[in-house]
C-alpha cells in the first residue's frame, strides 16, 4: 500500500472523531440544565437554536476543512493541480451542506420532542405518586430534575476529559510506534468511552441523540467535501473506489465493499450510514487514477 494513501487516510482520522465538538455540544446542553428548562418551553427552544447554530457554523465548517485536507495528499500524488473547490463542484457542495443542516435540524426536533415527552411523563408520575402535588411541588420536581441533570452533566464532563487525555496518549503512542503502548492506550480509550455512556438521565439521553446525529452529519459532510475536491480536480465523473481502513477491525459490511465503485456498487459514500459501523466508518472513496499504480488487494490495516 502506498504511503500517500496511508497518509491521506491517517490525516482524515482524527478530524470528526475528536472530542472537541463533543465537548462543545455538551457545553451548550449543560448551559440549559436548569429548572427553567423543565418548566419553560422558550428555554428549550433557545437550546435547540443554539445547537443548530453550532452545527451549521462550526461543525460543518470543520468537517468541510477535514474533507478538503484528506483529498489533498492524493491529488498531489497524482499530480493534479490542487485548487479550491469552485464552480459547479462548489454549488453541489453548498446544496449538500444546506440539506445536511436541514436534516440535522429535523433530527434535533425529533430528539427534542422526545425530551419534552419524557419530562411530561416524569411530571405525571410525580403527580400520581405524590399526594397534594401542586404548583410548588412542580417547581420542586423541576429543580430535582435539573439537579439530576447537573450531576449527570458533571459526570459527563469528567468523562470527556478522560476521553480527551486518552486520545492524546494514543496519538503520542502511535507516533512512537510501540505496539504494547499503543494497545494499552487503545484499551484506555475504549474504557473512557464506555464510562461516559453510563451517565444517562433525560437530558443525557437527549445529548446522546444530538451527538449521534451531529457525528453522522459531520462524517457525511467530510465525505461530501472530499468528493467535491476530487470532482473539481478530476472532473465531475471521476471514478472513486471504496478503500477500507482498519482492516483487522473493519466491520464485515465495510470489508465487503473494499475496492468497489462508490456509490454505484456500495450503495452510498463511506460513513453515510449504509454500513454496520455507520458514521464511525473511517473508509475513504479514493479516485481510481490513484489506485491504478498502487492496487490495494486487501483492506488497509492502519
Ligand atoms: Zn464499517
Ligand atoms: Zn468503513
Amino acid at each position: 500500500m502506498s504511503d500517500p494513501i496511508r497518509e491521506a487516510i491517517a490525516a482524515g482520522r482524527p478530524t470528526v472523531e475528536g472530542a472537541g465538538w463533543q465537548d462543545d455540544i455538551h457545553a451548550i446542553i449543560k448551559r440549559f440544565a436548569t429548572p427553567s428548562l423543565y418548566l419553560n418551553l422558550s428555554v428549550s427552544e433557545k437550546m435547540r437554536k443554539e445547537l443548530v447554530r453550532y452545527y451549521a457554523k462550526e461543525l460543518v465548517a470543520q468537517a468541510n476543512l477535514a474533507g478538503l485536507r484528506t483529498a489533498k495528499p492524493i491529488l498531489r500524488d497524482i499530480g493534479s493541480p490542487i485548487t479550491a473547490v469552485r464552480g459547479r463542484a462548489l454549488r453541489e457542495l453548498n446544496g449538500w451542506t444546506a440539506n445536511a443542516v436541514k436534516a440535522f435540524q429535523e433530527e434535533l426536533n425529533l430528539a427534542h420532542v422526545t425530551l419534552r415527552g419524557e419530562t411530561r411523563v416524569a411530571f405525571f408520575r410525580a403527580k400520581r405518586d405524590v399526594a397534594g402535588f401542586g404548583n410548588a411541588d412542580r417547581k420542586q420536581l423541576a429543580s430535582d430534575l435539573a439537579k439530576a441533570s447537573k450531576a449527570d452533566m458533571a459526570a459527563k464532563t469528567k468523562g470527556y476529559n478522560r476521553i480527551r487525555s486518552a486520545r492524546t496518549k494514543l496519538a503520542k503512542a502511535e507516533k512512537v510506534g510501540n505496539t504494547v503502548t499503543v494497545k494499552a492506550a487503545r484499551v484506555e480509550l475504549l474504557k473512557a468511552k464506555a464510562a461516559v455512556k453510563k451517565t444517562d438521565d433525560l437530558l443525557g439521553r437527549f445529548e446522546k441523540a444530538v451527538q449521534a446525529s451531529a457525528r453522522d452529519g459531520a462524517r457525511r459532510q467530510m465525505a461530501a467535501a472530499q468528493k467535491a475536491q476530487y470532482q473539481q480536480s478530476l472532473g465531475k465523473d471521476v471514478k472513486r473506489y471504496w478503500v477500507t481502513v482498519n482492516g483487522s477491525q473493519a466491520c464485515p459490511t465495510c470489508e465487503d465493499r473494499h475496492m468497489l465503485l462508490v456509490p454505484d456498487e456500495t450503495g452510498g459514500e463511506p460513513g453515510s450510514g449504509q454500513t454496520y459501523c455507520g458514521a464511525s466508518c473511517q473508509c475513504h472513496a479514493v479516485p481510481k487514477i490513484h489506485l491504478d499504480g498502487t492496487p490495494i488487494p486487501k483492506p488497509i490495516v492502519a
